[in-house]
């Protein structure tokens, strides 16, 4: 085993590159206060760990652990062939919640399951539940669909959350265990292959900062080459599907299933960073900006195809059969957080704030105990309300459902939620830099402020500085690409990076003013499925029309709107023209149908969508054209 020594647990953080231009801050130093993520992430902690923990158990999905130490698999074992990844997401959760709030209940409940899983480590460091035993499919029989190396990146992504957070515990060795394994087994000597889910890399990337062992990262930096020479077997799907179809260094864009593609380019921007290597690092810059440019929701989601999960080709992104998979959202932001680090360019925060809050604050429900899997944008169909102590197969899922046969997204929420207050804010050697706006209290050593705010209900977002070195520093505020407008302390700023350099003292108040006003959104035209349509956003929140907003008899499906929306009474609300849709047998050849009338359409964030029972629901509307003005 690897002698681990670790200096500190000063890097409470998801990612902790050791270089790049902008740095990360602990856990410790940015805390949010009560305010719209803050509410988010408090139902996380005291209501959806909880409700993981109870689905983990009552699945057997944890008792495989207990099953494995017994002696009692293969006979005993429940679930699909990863769901050891949930236990090891869920302690990941857990590991950041007590780092940051110190709560004991969440420790305790950390460290029973912990016990579990250490009791069905094989001496040799292998640890799954579902291979390697009489009756099993032999180790590393399966890398196409086995999941056994991904599994290792979730329980070492936990057990360097801990020794972050509260120093290496038992979980952190069993973590340091399994990837000395993974280096045995996969090492230069060793198999020359990948797993067909990437998720080991950014986890040994981490494991190599935190213990300073060069050999993660050269595992890591093996896995990443060595993906894309089609070391896999060809499969249904191709092998595009796990990202072995071109080598990460040569791809021009993400494809493939979203979340392997996503989590393996975070983790090559990992092994890029750590070893220098600027033509890998360009080479995902690349991919991200083509990716965003032709493959991207308005919402942030990724994904358009649901036979694989996977990327539709350039600018195949129809609505009602958005995939946008919850978890894709946590690795785009996975991903573009590493870019943002790496290059410091605001972009990479714009992306990140659409995804968090047109996805990442869709899916849950709002008592915690309940998700989206997919996110649509398009619902034709009332959804069906699944019952709420059943497990849903996903692909029925058409409202949030308490629990899944494939549940990744649930734990994968948690763990971002636990640990969302990393994305506020970096710093370098210039200063202080605001990429997330929220109420939020930030202390580092140099630094200190309290950011009020109601954003994303209102623009103004107020800077109060608590601590300052007594030399001029650099506070930049992040200006969204859509902030046209926008003013800082009553002076206009345009998008990008927003500075102030001066010598600050405590009491200092500096306000930014970011318009809220609702703005129309049209697609490229290349994106055939919404040609003709339009969109409202408002800030970083992308509205919706929902079908239980519009007076009896309106069909949301038969709408078309005027270009121009208004807020009224706190609410957005575009015109709507009523139609009576022809119907003659045959969906073609059709004159277009007469305006009947017209109607207010209120619109609503999309992340508060199917909030109130079943709906239909859309984000772009069809344009009215000239010819169909009102009767
Ligand atoms: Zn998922």
């Amino acid at each position: 085993m690897t002698h681990v020594t670790i200096s500190s647990i000063d890097h409470a953080t998801p990612a902790a590159p050791t270089a790049g231009r902008l740095r990360p801050l602990d856990l410790r130093e940015v805390s949010l206060r009560p305010g719209f993520w803050q509410r988010r992430q408090d139902t996380n902690r005291r209501a959806s760990l909880e409700h993981i923990e109870y689905w983990l158990e009552r699945t057997g999905w944890l008792g495989n652990f207990d099953a494995a130490a017994e002696g009692r698999l293969p006979e005993a074992r429940r679930g699909r062939e990863f769901s050891d990844t949930e236990i090891y997401k869920l302690l990941e959760a857990m590991a950041w919640e007590h780092g940051r709030t110190g709560d004991t209940a969440v420790e305790e409940r950390y460290r029973a399951i912990v016990r579990r899983v250490a009791a069905a480590q094989e001496p040799d460091g292998y640890l799954n539940t579902n291979f390697g035993r009489p009756g099993q499919a032999p180790r590393y029989s399966d890398l196409e669909w086995g999941h056994e190396i991904y599994s290792f990146g979730h329980l070492i992504q936990a057990g360097v959350a801990r020794a972050r957070t509260a120093g290496p515990d038992e979980l952190f060795q069993v973590a340091v265990r399994a990837a000395d394994h993974v280096c045995e087994v996969f090492g230069p000597d060793g198999i020359a292959s990948v797993c067909g889910h990437a998720e080991i890399e950014p986890a040994l990337v981490e494991l190599y900062r935190v213990t300073g062992e060069r050999r993660y990262l050269e595992q890591a930096r093996l896995f990443v080459e060595r993906r894309g020479n089609q070391v896999l077997s060809d499969i249904e799907f191709g092998r595009s599907y796990f990202q072995d179809d071109v080598p990460a260094r040569q791809a021009e864009v993400l494809r493939g299933h979203a979340v392997r593609a996503t989590y393996l380019a975070a983790g090559t921007v990992d092994v890029a960073v750590e070893t220098g290597d600027a033509e890998l690092l360009d080479a995902v810059t690349r991919q991200w900006h083509a990716t965003v440019a032709r493959r991207t929701y308005l919402t942030g989601g990724m994904g358009s195809r649901h036979q694989d999960e996977a990327f539709g080709e350039d600018f195949v992104l129809p609505p009602d059969r958005a995939y946008s998979e919850t978890c894709a959202a946590v690795g785009s932001v996975m991903l573009s957080w590493r870019l943002l680090l790496a290059h410091g360019d605001p972009e990479y925060a714009d992306l990140i704030e659409r995804t968090l809050f047109n996805v990442i604050a869709t899916s849950p429900a709002d008592d915690g105990r309940g998700f989206f899997y997919t996110n649509t944008l398009h619902q034709r169909v009332p959804g069906t309300e699944p019952e709420p102590d059943k497990l849903v197969p996903r692909a029925a899922s058409s409202l949030r459902a308490p629990w899944f046969a494939v549940s990744c997204c649930p734990t994968n929420l948690a763990r971002t939620y636990a640990s969302l207050a990393a994305y506020l804010a970096t710093v370098d050697d210039e200063g202080l830099q605001i990429h997330q706006y929220a109420a939020a209290s930030i202390n580092t050593t140099r630094f200190g402020c309290e950011i009020d705010t109601s954003y994303p209900d209102e623009g103004r977002i107020t800077v109060r500085i608590t601590e300052t070195p007594e030399t001029p520093w650099t506070l930049s505020l992040r200006i969204p690409h859509w902030a046209t407008g926008a003013t800082l302390d009553g002076r206009p700023v345009q998008p990008g990076w927003a500075r102030l350099r001066r010598r600050f003292s405590p009491g200092d108040v500096v306000v930014l003013d970011l318009p809220l006003q609702p703005r129309i959104t049209a697609p490229d035209p290349r994106i055939d499925a919404i040609r003709g349509c339009v969109a409202v956003e408002r800030g970083p929140v992308v509205l919706c029309a929902e079908s239980v907003d519009l007076p009896p008899g309106v069909d949301l499906n038969a709408l078309r709107v005027l270009p121009h929306a208004e807020e009224r009474d706190g609410a957005v609300v575009v015109t709507g023209l009523t139609a009576k849709p022809a119907g003659s047998g045959w969906p073609y050849g059709i004159a277009p149908e007469p305006t009947t009338g017209t109607v207010d359409v209120p619109l609503r964030p999309y992340h508060r969508w199917a909030r109130r029972g079943p709906s239909t629901m859309r984000v772009w509307l069809p344009l009215a054209d000239g010819r169909t003005d009102p009767q």
